[in-house]
């Protein structure tokens, strides 16, 4: 398979003094290997974004929306090679990487249609002499980090609304999957996008990179996605540096409540599209299951049952639902915290230790006789374990679910529809789903409360995020 490995700043692919290897987590074999860029370059790629910058924001929007249109074509006819990508670099099983490589690409269709609902308003005068409108225009240079566990539409979701505004951008992308980015590079040139105008960065040392992005004064606005730890981090320095706009996608600790009254069978069937999607290594992925008494154990025995036949390998074999956890920190983490849980008095009614199908391989699990307490009840596992804890009635579900600094994706199951209603609006989270574990797409603002972050991605909210309003008083009419 052909792909780009050199980083791309200024419409130029750039190899760089040193480079870093990329492997494939299902066997730890080296991919390529690809430039290891510092500070400096990392500076350049901003000027070269600050320079393109404004005959790019002065194009019409309905001509950059051709340009979009045309990245967003190119994604789609090359979507085997851009899956293949994302499943050798990240894991993810092929047909799952075909499914995010069209929902990265249904970021640059959506913003080339909203480039061009950029709105201002009239505001009724309050003075006879005056009138009142206000403006929308792109912020300016654009910086992204992003993280491994969707090595292309974390990129679109920041990439296809700043362009969209007429706003450029320096991205970088983690040290994990920089190949997905480069090949949107490549397509972004193909499609006409002009030199400077996305710039990819590709480094292994994050903090030098990202201090650049955060404190220089020509970037105007930065979008980041990944830890809350880093998150906060980057944040606070935006802000102290030089009071950039700012967009956080941070972690999560979705619950997923069954209630007595749901259908169990669609309850097992959301439950596992939710946890296990990406072998549990997404933000939104359910991380703790939360059951009412009365059908504990019925929920508890059927969703081990399917849990226990997925199918565990490398994600370019056939068949395969779950592949390999990102790299050997993830297989710690995710044991121990299976670990501790077994030793606080749960039970692993199905899994509960490594797969044989390779290093980096966790089989999937289900807990039960887990308490609050746990950790993980209380942190992200970011792996395929679904712990399952009880209820007894909805106040208690409501009670535990919100119990969190967490606040992204919130689930649960119901055939009630007044309980739907009440518990969606209970529920402190910015994303709720009811009766379904998956609903992510470009149309639907996504995003988080609490500490799961700043802003929205996707939707008319996403290009907001990249505009400033300007208020413009015509005063002193006769
Ligand atoms: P991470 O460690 O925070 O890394 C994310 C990105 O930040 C990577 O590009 C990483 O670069 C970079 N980074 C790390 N430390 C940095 C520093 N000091 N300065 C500048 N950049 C730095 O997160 P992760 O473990 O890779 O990603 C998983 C997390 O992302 C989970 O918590 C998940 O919930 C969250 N996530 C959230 C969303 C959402 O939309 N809310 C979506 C997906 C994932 P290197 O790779 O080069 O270290």
């Amino acid at each position: 398979m052909q792909f780009r490995s050199d980083a791309y700043i200024d419409g130029q692919w750039r190899q760089g003094a040193s480079r870093f290897k990329v492997y494939n987590p299902a066997n730890q074999e080296v991919i390529a290997e690809v430039p290891d860029l510092g500070a400096a370059e990392a500076e350049q790629a901003v000027a070269a974004a600050h320079a393109a910058f404004p005959a790019w924001a002065a194009k019409t929007a309905k001509e950059r929306a051709q340009v979009l249109r045309a990245w967003y074509e190119l994604m789609m006819g090359d979507i085997d090679r851009l899956a293949r990508l994302i499943c050798m670099e990240g894991g993810k099983p092929l047909a799952e990487a075909r499914g995010e490589a069209a929902y990265g690409a249904a970021f640059a269709e959506w913003f080339a249609e909203e480039a061009k609902r950029a709105y201002g308003r009239v505001i009724p005068t309050t003075t006879a002499t005056r009138r009142y409108v206000t403006i929308k225009q792109p912020v300016g240079v654009c910086a992204a980090i992003t993280p491994w566990n969707f090595p292309m539409a974390m990129i679109t979701r920041k990439a296809a609304p700043a362009l969209a505004a007429g706003c450029t951008i320096v991205l970088k992308p983690p040290h994990q999957t920089p190949l997905t980015a480069l090949a949107l590079a490549e397509l972004g040139e193909k499609a006409g996008l002009p030199r400077g105008a996305f710039n990819v960065v590709t480094t292994e040392h994050a903090s030098a990179v990202g201090k650049v992005l955060c404190e220089s004064p020509l970037v105007r606005k930065f979008s980041f996605t990944g830890s809350t730890a880093v998150g906060k981090k980057l944040g606070a320095m935006c802000v102290g540096s030089t009071v950039k706009k700012v967009s956080l996608e941070l972690g999560g600790n979705a619950p997923l409540l069954v209630f007595a009254d749901a259908d169990l069978d669609v309850a097992v069937k959301g439950a596992i599209a939710s946890k296990f999607r990406n072998a549990g290594q997404t933000c939104v992925c359910a991380n703790r299951i939360l059951v009412e008494d009365a059908v504990y154990d019925a929920f508890a025995k059927k969703f081990a049952d399917a849990v226990a036949k997925l199918k565990v390998g490398a994600g370019d074999q056939d068949g395969v639902e779950i592949g390999p956890l990102i790299d050997d920190k993830a297989i710690d983490k995710v044991s121990s915290m299976v670990a501790e849980a077994l030793a606080d008095g749960a039970t692993a009614v199905t899994g509960g230790k490594k797969h044989g199908a390779g290093a980096q391989f966790y089989t999937p699990t289900v807990l039960t006789g887990v308490t609050r307490q746990m950790r993980v009840n209380r942190e992200e596992i970011f792996g395929p374990v679904a712990p399952l804890i009880r209820f007894k009635d909805e106040d208690e579900a409501v009670a535990i679910a919100n119990d969190t600094p967490f606040g992204l994706a919130g689930y649960f199951f119901t055939k009630d529809v007044n309980r739907a209603w009440r518990v969606a609006e209970r529920l402190e989270y910015g994303m709720v789903s009811i009766n379904e574990g998956v609903y992510s797409n470009e149309v639907i603002p996504f995003g988080g409360w609490k500490e799961s972050g700043l802003g929205r991605e996707g939707g008319v909210e996403g290009l907001e995020e990249y505009l400033e309003t300007k208020f413009v008083n015509f005063g002193g009419f006769a």
